[in-house]
């Protein structure tokens, strides 16, 4: 009957750990928790939430022997440290082994118990320093687990016989509910990974992995409303190769996707950390000057035509060739008086088709030609 009771116990121990993960995968997702290279201030904070999971397990309980019981809470020791490393175990296993005084007073079964939790968290931080794969880290660190309880149970029940009554069984249920814990862990991490690439590919154009147009559209629109309450400048580039169908025409389309690719580089080189840099498509690029009035802005394309006609680019062939680009600036509020991105755009626009009808390799600003 006690056995039975163990297992419904542990069975429900398992239900709300599930839970807890469940919850833990929308947190990670939330906050962009990347495993090993989370930073380690959100470590600390995962470390706190899952020493809370496991004070919630062990409120599930079920007694053993005198002073003693049986739950999974060892289990939040265990994923923590195989999935995002040591300083979150070992905090989890300080935060239980405190609670575990705390919720069950100050007596020697106590003692003992918050001593096995942070062996335990020892034990899983150093297995998750190892080059092991997420599976051993979770099935070895259960069973260290599993050990250590064994021998603090012996200890304080004082009577292996008892101790074998049913703790073949607990051994078996929670080695189970490790491998099941595991697969829920390893199927949460694999969907946010998932989900995290998706997030990356939607945002990024696939050749030169600079922003594309979606998210470049999304810049514009934070960047414009950032400029307008502050009241600050925003600027923008609109860079076109010039006669750029004859590089794929002479040299066939790997040469152009080639020269696509240095080009994106060197307009990365070429502007500040935080400006942004996308290809809008085609032979077409764009930069987003935040704080940056439309003079500054010509100087800035100026420099960009400039190095770009004098550098060289290098074909798949092992050939070099030169090429020029056409740039058409404007600038908020110079040009336009709402802080409408789209509008901005019209205007960049515009100031590049006046570049390529006026000869091409040029820079010309909005108000160059505007009527408005
Ligand atoms: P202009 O000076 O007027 O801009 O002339 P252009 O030849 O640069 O412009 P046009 O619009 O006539 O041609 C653009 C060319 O860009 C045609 C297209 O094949 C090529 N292109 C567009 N996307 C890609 C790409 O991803 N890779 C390669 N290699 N070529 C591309
Ligand atoms: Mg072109
Ligand atoms: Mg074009």
């Amino acid at each position: 009957m006690m056995i039975v009771k163990m297992i419904n116990c542990l069975f429900a121990n398992f239900c709300i750990l599930v839970t807890f993960l469940f919850f833990s995968g929308m947190l990670s997702k939330k906050f962009a928790v990347t495993g090993r290279s989370t930073s380690k201030l959100l470590s600390v904070g995962i470390g706190l939430l899952f020493g809370l999971f496991g004070m919630i397990l062990m409120k599930y309980s079920f007694p053993v022997g005198q002073g003693s019981y049986a739950n999974l809470r060892h289990l939040t020791i265990v994923i923590v440290s195989a999935y995002i490393g040591w300083v979150p175990a070992i905090i989890c296993a300080a935060v239980l082994a405190l609670s575990r005084v705390l919720f069950y007073g100050l007596m020697y079964s106590s003692v003992s118990a918050s001593v096995s939790l942070l062996l335990i968290g020892l034990c899983c931080s150093w297995i998750s320093t190892l080059r092991w794969s997420r599976m051993r880290m979770v099935m070895v660190g259960n069973l260290i687990g599993m050990g250590i309880s064994f021998t603090t149970l012996a200890t304080n029940l004082g009577n292996l016989e008892t101790v074998m009554e049913f703790f073949p069984m607990q051994l078996g249920v929670t080695l189970a509910a490790g491998l099941a814990v595991y697969c829920v862990a390893e199927y949460i991490q694999r969907s946010n990974d998932l989900y995290t690439q998706l997030e990356v590919r939607a945002a990024t154009d696939y050749l030169t992995n600079l922003n594309n147009l979606h998210q470049f559209h999304r810049h514009l629109d934070t960047e414009m409303a950032r400029a307008e309450r502050h009241g600050a400048s925003l600027s923008l580039l609109v860079i076109d190769i010039d006669h750029f169908k004859n590089i794929n025409d002479t040299y066939g389309h790997p040469a152009g996707d080639a020269v696509l690719k240095q080009l994106a580089r060197r307009l990365c080189n070429h502007s500040r950390s935080y400006d942004i840099v996308s290809r809008n498509g085609g032979e077409e690029f764009t930069i987003l000057l935040p704080d940056c009035p439309l003079q500054q802005a010509q100087k800035a394309g100026e420099r960009i035509r400039a190095a770009v006609a004098n550098d060289r680019f290098l074909l798949p062939s092992g050939k070099k060739v030169q090429l020029t680009v056409s740039i058409g600036a404007a600038s908020y509020p110079e040009n336009i008086q709402d802080a409408d991105g789209d509008l901005l755009s019209q205007y960049a626009d515009k100031a590049l088709y006046a570049a390529k009808n006026s000869g091409r390799n040029k820079v010309c600003a909005a108000d160059t030609y505007a009527d408005g």
